[in-house]
């Protein structure tokens, strides 16, 4: 009998089984539906040893020591600063919007003080923020937004960001200075030996088993378990019994090329041309010295693998719905993204798996092993 059934082997899903077993001494079954672990931040070498992340670039970036501390038991980590240029009017500039991207722009010499005024010249204030073209055009004005958000921002979520919630522009600073990193976190860095390899030391433990390529429907009913811990949709946990939940998905288009360095920044977003977002070419993320490179486009739908939650006043309700059955079935943890339709980054999930864990270690504390072994014993659903 295993302590421990965890759906899905990505962040969430694996910190709880490294957690459990580690410190807890639970035994844990594992399973993913795809042929890997790692969830979306799977990496692997591709066919001309390069190493690529199959679902899109994956940036480690926190502000927290907990979090970063914890996952330096299981890699060690290369120093790397994200940065991102944006094709806009035949140029390539920085984005976020800082000091040089205005300059270059408009051909201009400003200082730090006179962008500001600059901003403050162009911004249209608005009196009540809630959408994602609201927090920019008060910022920067409709220009700039035009320019740099309104396009991208239609790419990526399939609808005009005035019917968008605030979150998602929220996340991408204006700056005044010539600060070019994209983020600004206290620690970021990369797996020095990929997400993978990370991800196989978190398992590396007797007590984990690892079954992959099996949807847990496939065999909830025939391996018993005393407690499942869920990381994949939570509409689809409850067979989408309110309707489904609307999720953005991507179409990821891989190449490899005859050439060392293709681009001059590792990721470059395409706001107004091209069907694609961005193009991320892969060794400026990894370090990775070889003769070729290897580059993925990005191409946005609205169906395929479930990627990112749409933040939307009417799916947020409809998430309630689905929060309040979860909140009621028993002996089951929803955790991760997908379990709890969050636009979260890793970082954030590291710290929810975590919190879950001290949870569930608090309350194993409070109700003894036999009781609860007794409690549960036979509930195999
Ligand atoms: C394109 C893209 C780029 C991103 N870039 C960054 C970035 O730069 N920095 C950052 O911090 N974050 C980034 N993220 C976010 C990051 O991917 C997530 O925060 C993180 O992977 C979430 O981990 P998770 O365990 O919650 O979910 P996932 O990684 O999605 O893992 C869930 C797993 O559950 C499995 N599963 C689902 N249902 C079932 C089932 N019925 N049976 C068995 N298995 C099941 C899935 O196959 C999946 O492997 C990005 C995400 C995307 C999509």
């Amino acid at each position: 009998m295993f302590d421990y059934l965890i759906v899905g082997a990505g962040f969430a899903g694996s910190i709880l089984a490294e957690r459990l077993a580690n410190q807890s001494g639970k035994k844990v079954l594992i399973v993913d539906r795809r042929n890997h672990i790692g969830g979306n931040a799977y990496d692997h070498y591709n066919e001309a040893g390069i190493l690529v992340h199959k679902y899109g670039p994956h940036i480690f970036h926190t502000n927290s020591r907990d979090v970063f501390e914890y996952l330096s038991h299981f890699t060690e980590w290369r120093r790397y600063e994200h940065r991102v240029l944006a094709s806009v009017d035949g140029q390539l500039v920085p984005i976020p919007i800082n000091l040089n991207t205005i300059n270059k722009l408009y051909g201009l010499k400003l200082n730090s003080f006179e962008l500001e005024k600059f901003f403050e010249s162009v911004a249209e204030p608005k009196d009540s923020i809630r959408t994602s073209e609201d927090v920019v055009v008060n910022k920067v004005g409709r220009e700039l937004y035009e320019k740099f958000f309104r396009n991208y921002t239609r790419k990526q979520w399939g609808i005009d960001p005035s019917e968008l919630d605030k979150s998602v522009t929220a996340r991408v600073p204006t700056r005044t200075n010539r600060d070019d990193r994209y983020f600004t976190d206290t620690y970021q860095a990369m797996p020095l030996y990929g997400f993978t390899r990370m991800f196989e030391n978190l398992l590396n433990h007797p007590n984990i088993k690892v079954m992959l390529n099996t949807d847990y429907r496939e065999i909830r009913g025939m391996i018993p378990y005393k407690e499942m811990i869920y990381t994949g949709p939570v509409d689809e946990f409850f067979d989408c019994r309110f309707g489904k939940l609307p999720y953005r998905s991507l179409d990821f288009k891989h190449e490899t090329l005859n050439e060392s360095v293709h681009q001059t920044a590792p990721v470059v977003n395409y706001p107004n041309e091209h069907l694609y977002t961005r193009i991320t070419e892969f060794k400026y993320l990894t370090g990775q010295e070889h003769s070729k490179t290897s580059i993925v486009y990005e191409f946005p739908k609205a169906e395929g693998d479930p990627y990112y939650p749409v933040p939307r006043p009417e799916n947020a309700e409809l998430y309630k719905k689905y929060k309040a059955l979860a909140d009621a079935t028993p002996n089951v943890e929803f955790v991760g993204r997908l379990a709890t339709y969050k636009y979260y980054n890793m970082d954030q999930v590291v710290a929810q798996a975590l919190a879950v864990y001290a949870k569930l270690s608090d309350r194993s504390r409070w109700q003894p092993e036999e009781k609860n072994g007794h409690a549960l014993a036979g509930t195999v659903r």
